[in-house]
């Protein structure tokens, strides 16, 4: 698979286009925090990742699949320095290596069983592994996450592990054109998020909500880390 192919100029575009986006929404909201912003490379070809890296925009790029970012991040650490990764799939518990070895950020864990391989993993190679836990907050089985009632528990279990740092919750949203059951899914998890710092003295700084299609909502209810792939580096 090639991927999608996009020049820097066109790329330059986009950004500048979410950007303001993002600047409108937070006036909106009166939101005085931060909003990150992950430029998904899932659908784009390592053309596309160069351009963009070219453009010199300090931003974390994420992939899906353990395979991908084992091979784009291995490439690209031969161009550039100091470039941040973060893995948004589903994990398979065999490829934990690659998965550890190249992510800044894991934002796909879904298991006890997969966190404490990441951090037996991460034990091996001497890391502090970040990480956040994702939730199903849409009840759609093909998606991954932790129930959202089970919270407390699995709190308490991830927060055990040496070689693990926990920064925050992620989710994804239902995929539906039906903004009041989207709206109602990611407040859902935004009162997780607030009621777990306030138990645990303020503990998490990442609410990882938004895609393309629905970052504005997920904003509103206190998103700060946003997704976008197929309107950033893809095809859209
Ligand atoms: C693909 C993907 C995204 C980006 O989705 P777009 O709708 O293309 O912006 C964000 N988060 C996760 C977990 C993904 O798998």
């Amino acid at each position: 698979m090639l991927g999608f192919s996009m020049k820097k100029e066109e790329i330059l575009l986009r950004y500048n286009s979410i950007n303001e986006n993002i600047k409108k929404i937070k006036e909106k909201y009166n939101i005085g925090y931060d909003i990150n912003i992950i430029a998904v490379s899932k659908y784009s070809s390592i053309e596309t990742i160069k351009e963009f890296l070219s453009l010199n925009i300090d931003l974390p790029l994420a992939e899906s699949k353990a395979q991908s970012l084992r091979d784009r991040a291995g490439e690209i650490a031969n161009l550039k320095d100091n470039v941040k990764w973060h893995f948004i799939g589903r994990i398979q518990s065999n490829k934990v290596k690659y998965i550890v070895k190249y992510a800044d950020l894991i934002q796909s864990v879904d298991s006890i069983e997969i966190a404490e391989y990441i951090n037996k993993e991460a034990q091996k190679n001497n890391k502090i592994q970040d990480i956040l836990i994702q939730f199903n907050i849409s009840d759609e089985n093909q998606k991954g996450g932790f129930i959202l009632d089970d919270y407390i528990n699995v709190y308490n279990n991830i927060i055990k592990m040496p070689n693990i740092s926990l920064k925050g919750l992620m989710a994804i949203g239902k995929d539906t054109e039906d903004t009041v059951i989207i709206e109602e899914e990611f407040e859902k998890l935004n009162i997780i998020y607030k009621d777990i710092n306030k138990k645990y003295n303020n503990t998490l700084s990442v609410l990882s909500m938004g895609m393309s299609s629905d970052y504005e909502l997920a904003i509103k209810h206190g998103s700060n880390m946003v997704r976008i792939g197929s309107s950033f580096l893809g095809n859209s």
